[in-house]
């Protein structure tokens, strides 16, 4: 028997997750053992530029399919030890994430196309304005590196509440999908304790500390809240580590509007 196949030896790579402070190896992807995943993933992605766009179920099984690329590409350290997508901070997966891409295409640059905001901008193909932007990972920035909060509080009369807080870890998008994929049916306030929830990992009272709570139970805790009382939370989300690429803002040069050219959260780096 030939042993071409054997042959083929797999390249391991460094990447260094800058949140988790490790480097970590990974392995191009390879079509031989994910194409029905490479073919979900390219099905979504069409219907995502469609029309319609994706439910949140699509929408969920697009991320799903990429965390299982991700984690196959993960190589497990000497000890064998394996690092999982949805463990890793969201910063560290964007980097991993992207850095997969480039070994695997071979490409460091990639263009990048951004829609004039203006609803009404057309021209006479009814094609909206788009601005092409060469994307390069060195003009992307790590903001928030240094945001080591670990609880929040608040005085409720005349006790303090402390909230114990998990990191922005990928099972946290993953948990509350329909939060980044809202459409004119989505209640926003139904889901947007549960996503707080999720970051919450135990709740001190006064003196007496909660552990172990379900996330039903949090998620009720949260509920009786005021939105004042949930603000030093929301400001530890919106504070947490986030790689940024930013261009100077542009004007279309069909109407006029004002654009900006951002990349800041996961969904904007997974659809380079
Ligand atoms: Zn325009």
């Amino acid at each position: 028997m030939s042993d071409l196949l054997n042959s083929y030896k797999v390249a391991k790579f460094p990447v260094h997750l800058d949140i988790a402070d490790k480097q970590v190896f990974i392995r191009p992807i390879s079509h031989a053992d994910m194409k029905p995943t490479l073919e979900l993933i390219d099905g979504l992605k069409s219907k995502k530029r469609g029309e319609e766009g994706l439910t949140p179920q699509e929408a969920a099984q697009l991320l799903a399919a990429k965390e299982q690329i991700i984690d196959a590409c993960i190589m497990p350290n000497s000890m064998g030890e394996k690092i999982y997508a949805r463990n890793l901070h969201q910063a560290d997966l964007v980097r991993l994430f992207h850095e997969l891409k480039m070994i695997t295409s071979g490409n460091r640059d990639n263009e990048i196309y951004f829609e004039c905001v203006n609803e009404n901008c057309e021209d006479k193909q009814k094609k909206r304005y788009s601005k092409k932007f060469i994307f390069q990972w060195e003009d992307c920035e790590l903001r928030n590196k240094d945001y080591d909060e670990t609880s929040v509080s608040f005085m409720n009369v005349d006790q303090e509440i402390t909230f114990h807080l998990k990191p922005y870890t990928f099972d946290i998008l993953l948990n509350n999908i329909e939060m980044f994929s809202m459409n004119k049916n989505t209640k926003l306030v139904d889901i947007l304790d549960r996503f707080h929830a999720s970051f919450i990992r135990s709740i001190d009272i006064g003196e007496k500390s909660y552990d172990n709570l379900s996330q039903k139970e949090i998620i009720e805790f949260l509920g009786k809240c005021s939105d004042s009382d949930l603000l030093p939370l929301m400001k530890y989300i919106g504070k947490q580590p986030m790689w940024v690429w930013e261009k100077e803002d542009w004007t279309c040069p069909h109407c006029g509007a004002l654009n900006t050219a951002k990349i800041a959260d996961i969904a904007g780096f997974f659809s380079i």
